[in-house]
Parts: structure tokens; C-alpha cells; sequence
């Protein structure tokens, strides 16, 4: 199953490229027809199991039996020779307790990952994650937000920030407004977890306003949101 998924997945690549005139960008994809090898280990991630494979990744990774390091020398040669396929697109915040290839157990050439303090999209982003789609054969996307997150909390407090930081209260504060109000009479902490949530599902819906990344979601591009617990470790993906 797993060489079908990758060879199904080089022939996608080459597909896009060619449609998207990308192919200088991506001058290690592999040339003369000549299949990508498969791994020889339990790597990457099939169309359509992204969200179960992301979770067992995640259970391995709270229960410290993580395997991704295995297979990365293996996948650093083989991603360097034949270029890189991609499975899962994640905009995740830049917090330094949500290293996204660890808590997944995933490894080289499996993530396609923006992060950003408070996973909100912005151009750069979705202009990353067009590519992805377009080009690389990204075929599922994650927004991941986390507990604690700081950026969401000044977001919600509003206070002034210097530099360029007021950008968090502007574009994550649209996202979190109903869920603030609804939540207002529960206490601090359920405003905060409310609007960590929230976040995560306008971001989600933020990405489609990118036509590629609509058109990709209606011909079966997944677009999943979750939610990591910096205290336990856990991932929990909304319904
Ligand atoms: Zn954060």
C-alpha cells in the first residue's frame, strides 16, 4: 500500500508540475519516468489516513515509543535524490512546546509546515500551502492550534503591544469574537480555550478563500483542525 501511495503520489507531483510550470522549481524531482523507491519502513502517509496516522504518530510520541528517527537517514537520501512529496500541509504557532514533526512521529519529507505565533494564515502562508498542493502533492491540511498559547491570550486581552506585534490582536481577534462573547460568563480560562478553538476553525475556513485550495479541498483534499495540550502531550482534532 505504502509503494502505491508514493508511486501514486510521484506521478501526481509530475502531473502538477507540468500543469503549473514549476518543474525549475522543484529540479530534483525525479526525470525519465523513473519511479521514486519505496521507503522500506513505515513511512508517509496515504491519501485519506492522514488524520489516523497522525494520531498513532501522536499516541507514540505521548507514550515515548516514537520510530520516526529510524527511517531518517533512509529518507534524507531518498528525499534528496528524488525530491520531496509532501503528505500533510500543518500551519501551526511558532510555540517552541509544538515541534510538529515530533509530536506526530513523522519525519523527513512528510510535513509541509508554516508556523506562525498563533497559527493564523496570512499570504505567505497560503501562498506556501498552494504550492504544496500544486506542486508537491500535499493532499491533506491541518491548522493546529495548542493550549497556553500566548498569542491567542493577547489576542483576548487586548492590550497594546509594540513593534509589529498588534498584528496578533488584528488578525486572530476576528476569529475569537463570538467565542469570547459566548463564553464570557464561564471565566477566563473557558474564554481561552474557547477562542484557542475558535482560531483554529477560522483559519481552517481562511484557507479555502485561496481558490487552489478550495478547488483541491472540493476534488478531496482534506482540511482537518486540532488542538495540542502542552501539559500532556496530546493532540485532539476537532470533529
Ligand atoms: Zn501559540
Amino acid at each position: 500500500m505504502i509503494q502505491n501511495a508514493r508511486t501514486s503520489s510521484t506521478t501526481r507531483l509530475l502531473a502538477a508540475l507540468a500543469v503549473a510550470g514549476l518543474a525549475a522549481a522543484c529540479a530534483t524531482a525525479p526525470s525519465g519516468g523513473t519511479a521514486t523507491p519505496a521507503p522500506a519502513t513505515d513511512a508517509g502517509i496515504a491519501r485519506g489516513q492522514a488524520r489516523a496516522k497522525l494520531e498513532a504518530g501522536n499516541r507514540r510520541f505521548v507514550a515515548g515509543g516514537m520510530r520516526a528517527h529510524a527511517w531518517q537517514d533512509e529518507r534524507v537520501v531518498q528525499t534528496g535524490q528524488f525530491g520531496q512529496s509532501p503528505s500533510v500541509g500543518i500551519l501551526s504557532c511558532a510555540d517552541s512546546r509544538v515541534p510538529v514533526e515530533i509530536i506526530f512521529d513523522q519525519g523527513v519529507g512528510d510535513l509541509f509546515v508554516v508556523r506562525m505565533a498563533g497559527n493564523f494564515d496570512t499570504p505567505g502562508a497560503t501562498a506556501t500551502f498552494e504550492y504544496g498542493v500544486a506542486a508537491l502533492g500535499v493532499h491533506t491540511m491541518l491548522v493546529l492550534g495548542h493550549t497556553k498559547c500566548g498569542a491567542v491570550i493577547a489576542a483576548v486581552d487586548g492590550k497594546d503591544l509594540p513593534g509589529s506585534m498588534p498584528i496578533f490582536a488584528r488578525e486572530i481577534r476576528p476569529a475569537i469574537e463570538a467565542a469570547m462573547a459566548a463564553n464570557k460568563d464561564k471565566g477566563a480560562q473557558a474564554v481561552i480555550d474557547a477562542s484557542i478553538e475558535a482560531n483554529v476553525r477560522f483559519q481552517m475556513r481562511k484557507l479555502e478563500e485561496s481558490a487552489i485550495l478550495r478547488d483541491a479541498k472540493a476534488k478531496g483534499m482534506q482540511v482537518l483542525g486540532a488542538i495540542y495540550d502542552v501539559d500532556t502531550g496530546k493532540v485532539r482534532f476537532l470533529d
